[in-house]
């Protein structure tokens, strides 16, 4: 008998129930009346390229040891979040509430509207921009956002990159966002 997959489902307060919940300081309130209407896609590895540690998770939680590796020292004091991270098996990690305001896309601009953090929502992959990201990640990646285009507004999904060229290159050219779009698309009959 197979075994039923639990349906990936958000809180009022836009906490997912499958997620593993870890706690990110590194948020604050959107604008008052801002439709969450972007989905914001990343890539991350930390160190960069190495997959499975906890670099990941103690940057966004203000707890990276700047001498931990050389690259760190860099990017210990930054403060930054995103929503989710999913891992390269498909693990889905919470750090902020959807209808909070996570600090992931930097200065940046979707069709002339500036500072996307107050419109989007940001998944990170665990990735590089030059290495195929998991299948696993695809299939967490579509859940997901299938239950927040039945959540919020959302119209777009796009890169970190499409949002600060020039300044991000994340998720890269290892994103196949037709398989992304193939995912989404109504299930044919
Ligand atoms: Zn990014």
């Amino acid at each position: 008998m197979r075994a039923t997959r639990r349906q990936l489902a958000l809180d009022e307060r836009g906490f997912a129930n499958l997620a593993r919940q870890v706690r990110s300081p590194n948020h604050d309130a959107r604008p008052a009346g801002t439709a969450i209407s972007l989905v914001v896609v990343h890539g991350i590895s930390l160190p960069p390229g190495e997959y499975g540690g906890d670099g990941i998770t103690r940057l966004f939680t203000n707890r990276l040891d700047p001498r931990a590796h050389p690259y760190y020292a860099a990017i210990a004091a930054m403060k930054v979040s995103a929503h989710f991270l999913i891992r390269r098996d498909g693990e889905l990690i919470q750090f902020v509430g959807c209808r909070e305001r996570a600090w992931h896309a930097g200065a940046s601009a979707w069709k002339s509207r500036e500072r996307c953090n107050d419109f989007s929502i940001g998944i990170e992959l665990e990735g590089a921009d030059d290495i195929a990201y998991a299948t696993a990640q695809y299939t967490m990646l579509a859940r997901l956002i299938r239950v927040l285009r039945r959540t919020f507004p959302i119209d777009e999904i796009v890169g970190h990159a499409d949002i600060a060229p020039g300044r991000k290159t994340d998720p890269g050219p290892a994103f196949d966002w037709a398989r992304l779009r193939r995912l989404l698309a109504p299930r044919q009959r």
